[in-house]
């Protein structure tokens, strides 16, 4: 990654921390889980309205940490916003695969976007955690689990 990329991607990060996008409680939700980071003391929460469909009509999170678990959120929420649950899955994993540098699933989703931004993550394993804990807390929610935790 080139040194301007970076730094835009680093703006992007503070921008989605300062400002988060879809942030507060969702009174009429269906789904939510909280989400826990110990390694970094990260805690979220998120909140989905899934139509009968299974698609994701609204999404929305709060909770506290640092500026990369909450850009995450705040990006996660934009991307899957209106997406189906099978996307969310097929997102989740094209985008656990891009932080932690693995391989790619067959049905990988090739542009993830605004997800970009945050691949720069891989080289911080500490910081992975940080990055995929709304991803891991959203997941929960989908699967009826009440919490997610990245340990
Ligand atoms: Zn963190």
């Amino acid at each position: 990654m080139n040194d301007s990329l970076r730094s835009l991607y680093q703006e992007v990060i503070f921008d989605h921390n300062r400002n988060p996008r879809n942030f507060g409680e969702l009174e009429r939700c269906n789904r939510h889980a909280d989400g826990y980071n110990p390694l970094c003391g990260d805690q979220l929460k998120v909140y989905l309205v899934v139509d009968d469909d299974d698609v994701i009509e609204e999404i929305r999170f709060k909770g506290r940490g640092c500026a990369i678990s909450t850009a995450s959120a705040s990006i996660m929420t934009e991307t899957l916003k209106g997406k189906s649950v099978a996307e969310a899955e097929r997102y989740f994993a094209s985008f656990h695969a891009m932080v932690t540098d693995s391989d790619a699933p067959d049905d990988a989703i090739e542009d993830l976007d605004k997800l970009e931004v945050l691949s720069g993550v891989k080289s911080y394993p500490s910081r992975v955690k940080c990055a995929t804990l709304a991803w891991h807390t959203v997941r929960a929610a989908i699967h009826g689990d009440k919490a997610a935790t990245t340990e």
